[in-house]
């Protein structure tokens, strides 16, 4: 028998929502008592539903999970373990608030901060020494994407951020693919894009670590992902869940999207 097929494909489908920089306190928390309410169901099995929410939100809405199915993330870290960084959060305080999962390098951060692969390299390491789990989005800007250079671009993000882990510590990384283009824009991937890209993905990964951390590897799919594409999108072999970003402000879409998976 065929390594390939003595494989046991664990990886979960992961739903993440992204709130960035919405909602305040009394609003985050209704919308949190929302989502609980709706997919209470929902997360069971393999699926697991994420909230990534503003870092003064952490804590209360944690507490106000308790030991819901719905788990809490941070949208950022820093790549310093302490020190003169002013305004900055470090993983070690995120593991000290107990948060399981850290966004990293949407490319909101890459864009407006400058954030470079190599700093994601370190922000991905602070976090994984923390034994919290990143979900490290890449993707490609539209005018890559015109010049049919997106495959180098994400393969490029893919090897300098994460390619110097060992394939155990590799393991624990989720990826999500999120052209840059279908983020906000309404504009969604159609799920051939989709596919192949995760696909492309899931091959370098494949390449460099093997079949088994490749096969259990979750990629998210990210931008523009609403009910009504949900479906198409969460079919396709390699997309492994997503990561929500307008969607996730309203409870209904994104208890919807949700039972898509
Ligand atoms: C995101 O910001 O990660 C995202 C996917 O946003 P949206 O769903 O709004 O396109």
């Amino acid at each position: 028998m065929s390594d390939a097929l003595t494989i046991t494909i664990m990886r979960k489908k992961i739903v993440a929502g992204n709130w960035k920089m919405n909602k305040s306190l009394e609003e985050a928390k209704t919308l949190t008592a929302e989502v609980m309410g709706m997919v209470a169901d929902e997360v069971k099995g393999n699926t697991i539903t994420v909230l990534c929410v503003p870092f003064p939100y952490l804590v209360p809405l944690k507490n106000q999970m308790g030991s819901s199915s719905v788990k809490i993330g941070a949208q950022n870290c820093s790549e310093h373990d302490s020190g003169a960084y002013t305004g900055e959060v470090s993983a070690l305080m995120l593991k000290s608030m107990e948060i399981p999962y850290v966004i990293l390098g949407h490319s909101e951060r890459r864009q407006y901060f400058g954030e470079t692969n190599s700093q994601l390299a370190k922000k991905t390491d602070a976090v994984l020494s923390e034994n919290m789990i990143p979900i490290y989005c890449c993707g490609e800007p539209l005018e890559v994407r015109e010049k049919e250079t997106h495959f180098n671009l994400v393969e490029e993000q893919i090897k300098e951020g994460l390619f110097h882990l060992s394939p155990p510590i590799f393991g624990k990384v989720v990826i999500a693919y999120e052209p840059v283009w279908a983020i906000g824009t309404g504009k969604v991937a159609s799920d051939e894009q989709a596919q192949e890209m995760h696909a492309f993905i899931r091959n370098l990964i494949r390449e460099k670590y093997g079949e088994e951390v490749a096969s259990n590897t979750t990629i998210q799919y990210g931008g523009s992902m609403k009910p009504s594409n949900a479906k198409g999108l969460l079919r396709q072999p390699d997309v492994d869940g997503g990561l929500i970003g307008g969607a996730s402000l309203v409870a209904a879409d994104f208890a919807a999207i949700i039972k898509a998976v």
